[in-house]
């Protein structure tokens, strides 16, 4: 992948890794929210626990792609990206630019989402 390209990724992950940070603080925020809110009204408690575990499931996955993106960001620093952890094929400039911290070209994709 060229010098140019690596940069333009670098920008989509670096910006994206902001974002998602961003996102976790305020649904941790809002949580502690709720939980305060949860001890000073019993007669809600119901509602506000299943919002709270959905908020959890978000930060989760949330999460889980911040640890994806710092492991393309890392990919980058060491001329690694782009490449399949499979095949070890070139991953599709399409495919990367929806997804920049994919770690499969779109073949093995399926073959790991099938067998999963
Ligand atoms: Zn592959």
């Amino acid at each position: 992948m060229q010098e140019s390209e690596l940069t333009y990724f670098k920008e989509i992950l670096k910006s994206r890794e902001e974002q998602i940070i961003k996102n976790i603080d305020g649904v941790n925020k809002e949580l502690a929210q709720l939980n305060s809110l949860e001890l000073n009204d019993e007669g809600d408690h119901a509602s506000v626990s299943t919002d709270s575990m959905v908020e959890s499931a978000i930060v989760h996955q949330q999460e889980n792609e911040l640890r994806a993106i710092n492991a393309a960001l890392g990919k980058i620093s060491i001329g690694d990206y782009g490449i399949c952890a499979m095949c070890e094929d070139d991953i599709d400039f399409e495919r990367l630019k929806v997804k920049p911290h994919a770690i499969y070209c779109i073949d093995c994709r399926e073959i790991v989402e099938k067998s999963s």
